[in-house]
């Protein structure tokens, strides 16, 4: 067989898809099923009996002896609890069993996981729910099921209800709106996402020898190697040989699974990489996500390497983030931020457009908190990564047909490509000429809005669950003006020129990185949270929780639920960090240079028998840095060691977050610095770690 034959028949076949589903299940069964795939609609138990047993059929077909309902709680991560098919028979054998129940309902125990308080009102009982629209799939010969995540009472535990609701709150005020430009054929719209993930990959020994990789996910010391990415090298470089064989295995992995990987390449920093898949529907593109970031951490071990997801791994080169390409479509599969052909359709895009550009500007404090955790907070701000404070680049053409139409003014396309428009309110503009600017928060990239803060490590559904609600609401008013309107045409041109009005100062075309521009957007009143604890303080803003409520998306108790397990989560991060950094300096850091001063010592007074006055003292001058840093090391480190104590730290969550940010992570830093400086004194073989030479230029 061909290759290309190879990966079109692996593609997807270990899911239980739609071709499946149609070769595999009665009509009428089929049918149903693609009725709750595309529109929601409930399957009743017989239903879903018959697809149970077709599941299993299939599954066991492919190897498969056990099935897991598959969730993602607030861990960051994904759970699964297996059960065998088996179930016994009365004569003492047993048969393969999967019912309708079986698939649709999961009642794992919930106590373990971060429920944020909701445990404490509810039982501990918690159950999982199928997600029809997500399909099932085999791994490790089990079938996964996905499923939402709930407390006994309905409140969300999870990632995937509360995105789901937000993708409904958004199919109904959407709806509403193409309605009002007339598309009365089209029922249902969907949101689109396409995750691109970034991620390093390192050499195993080198990973199992540094107890802070191992422990946070990322270095807690390391003086700067003498190449970094100052060269641009890496950037699309070629692979090396360990790292082709782990992408063409994943790849393979990843089809099977249905998952569309497109892209793979080099990113800018050493060892650094990225990988871009087809968009999809926003929840399976959650989901996939998930999926690709546990395959990547488990396939990198068979190469001997490891994958890290953190945000920030190493110091001094770029960390890692994942880039939420987002856009709407309608069923009969027109995106909603194409750039139409009829004057009507243009018009559905600007409205379409300005929805996202008021919605970002009311809730840019939302989408903050949406990417917001330890790991994230290195990235954003620094110059890699869009700053905290969030913006939109629309690009020179998109911008100036918005003035044009703020002003009332005419825009002037020049010679570039015009598009057949002849509504007389609204300007002609070009095709496709957006530009790329790798700075913007938040970016309108020719057919969809680019979101670059989330961090690498996250799953993508929170920010999806914030943009998906901000624009329903705002789609939710924008409908609720224009179906009261007398004269359609006019409401429509006064309501997109007044959101420009008000809504413009988040518009910044410029450089993110540049120092002025945060004073800028502090004097346009735009909200900069550098740190998590800072933006978590606004979640439960009034605006917010009202944005939630009404849109049915978040309760206000699972909305605190979030805000606490966010902050909690935050501080259990920093807390082993710091455990680790004392452990690191006290057993191996300082015991090594203490060794070493003693060698130079030895060595100074056998050295003074040869010197001359005019010989520089090597060994004297290296001991004095030594004994300048290590006791500045150690003072810092005792520090550290006091503001880690029980007695000093604050019970209240939000004051305890706040005190991680403000009082441990600056004594962390100041720690690292010191035993930063000491590193390049001291011999490689007395050093207790691989260096950052050592892990980013491995072969
Ligand atoms: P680049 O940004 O490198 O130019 P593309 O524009 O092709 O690459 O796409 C980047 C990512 O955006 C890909 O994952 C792609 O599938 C995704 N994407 C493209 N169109 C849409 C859309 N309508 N909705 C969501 N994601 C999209
Ligand atoms: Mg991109």
């Amino acid at each position: 067989m061909t290759a290309s034959g190879f990966v079109t028949d692996n593609f997807g076949s270990m899911v239980f898809d739609e071709s499946t589903m149609r070769s595999k299940l009665p009509k009428e069964t089929y049918k149903m099923m693609q009725a709750s795939l595309h529109y929601g609609k409930r399957l009743d138990p017989e239903t879903a009996s018959v697809v149970a047993n077709a599941m299993k059929d299939w599954a066991i077909e492919k190897g498969a002896t056990h099935y897991t309902h598959w969730f993602q709680p607030m861990t960051g991560i994904t759970a699964e609890k297996h059960d065998s098919f088996i179930s016994p028979t009365s004569d003492g054998k047993v048969i393969m069993e999967f019912s309708g129940k079986e698939l649709v309902r999961g009642e794992p125990d919930a106590s373990s996981f971060p429920s944020g308080g909701l445990r404490a009102t509810f039982e501990a009982r918690g159950y999982t729910a199928w997600d029809p629209t997500s399909f099932a799939f085999i791994k490790d010969n089990t079938l996964y099921i996905p499923t939402a995540f709930c407390s006994y009472g309905g409140e969300a535990l999870d990632q995937k209800t509360p995105l789901l609701r937000s993708m409904e709150a958004l199919n109904k005020q959407a709806v509403r709106v193409i309605r009002l430009f007339g598309n009365i054929t089209d029922t249902h719209i969907k949101t689109t996402v396409g995750p691109e993930q970034e991620y390093f990959l390192i050499d195993q020994t080198h990973y199992k020898q540094r107890p802070d990789l191992r422990f946070t996910g990322r270095t807690l010391f390391g003086a700067k190697a003498p190449k970094g990415q100052e060269m641009d090298d890496h950037y699309f470089g070629t692979l090396k040989p360990r790292v082709k064989a782990f992408m063409a295995e994943l790849d393979n992995e990843l089809w099977k699974l249905g998952v569309l990987a497109k892209t793979e390449h080099n990113e800018a920093a050493p060892a650094q990489h990225e990988l871009a898949p087809i968009f999809t529907t926003t929840n399976i593109a959650c989901d996939h996500n998930q999926v690709t970031m546990d395959l990547m951490q488990k396939i990198a071990r068979k190469h001997g390497l490891v994958c890290l997801l953190h945000e920030k791994p190493f110091l001094g080169v770029n960390g890692s983030g994942k880039h939420n390409n987002w856009s709407m479509t309608t069923n009969s599969g027109v995106n909603l931020l194409e750039p139409g052909e009829t004057p009507y359709e243009n018009a559905q895009f600007l409205l379409f457009l300005v929805a996202v550009i008021k919605a970002v500007d009311e809730y840019q404090d939302l989408l903050r908190i949406s990417v917001a955790s330890a790991g994230n907070d290195h990235r954003l701000g620094a110059h890699e990564a869009p700053p905290a404070v969030v913006s939109m680049f629309l690009g020179d053409e998109l911008a100036a047909i918005l003035d044009a139409i703020e002003c009332g003014g005419a825009y002037d396309a020049k010679d570039r490509e015009m598009m057949r428009i002849g509504v007389h309110v609204l300007p002609k503009f070009p095709k496709d000429s957006t530009d790329r600017n790798r700075t913007s928060p938040f970016a309108f990239t020719g057919n969809k809005f680019e979101f670059r803060m989330l961090g690498s490590s996250a799953s993508p559904a929170s920010a999806n669950i914030v943009i998906n609600t901000a624009v329903a609401q705002v789609l939710k008013e924008f409908a609720d003006i224009l179906e009261a309107a007398d004269d359609f045409e006019a409401a429509l041109h006064e309501l997109i020129r007044e959101t420009i009005t008000r809504h413009k100062r988040i518009l910044f075309n410029g450089n993110g990185y540049d120092a002025n521009w945060i004073n800028d957007a502090e004097s346009r009143g735009l909200s900069n949270y550098r740190t998590t604890p800072e933006a978590l303080r606004h979640y439960l803003d009034e605006k917010n929780v009202k944005l939630f409520v009404e849109n049915k998306v978040f309760s206000e108790t699972e909305l605190s639920a979030r805000k606490e397990i966010t902050e909690e989560n935050y501080c259990k991060v920093i807390n082993i960090e710091a455990l680790t950094m004392i452990d690191m300096v006290r057993t191996a850091i300082l015991p090594a240079v203490s060794a070493y001063k003693k060698t130079l010592t030895d060595a100074c007074i056998s050295a003074k028998q040869f010197c001359t006055e005019s010989d520089l003292p090597y060994e004297e001058e290296t001991l004095g840095l030594l004994a300048k840093y290590s006791s500045a090391a150690y003072h810092s480190l005792r520090a550290l060691e006091h503001s880690m104590k029980e007695d000093q730290k604050p019970t209240a969550s939000e004051a305890l977050a706040a005190y991680c940010s403000d009082t441990i992570l600056p004594l962390m830093e100041e720690l690292r610095c010191e035993i930063d400086a000491m590193e390049p004194l001291i011999p490689k073989d007395v050093w207790p770690y691989p260096t950052y030479a050592d892990i980013l230029f491995y072969e």
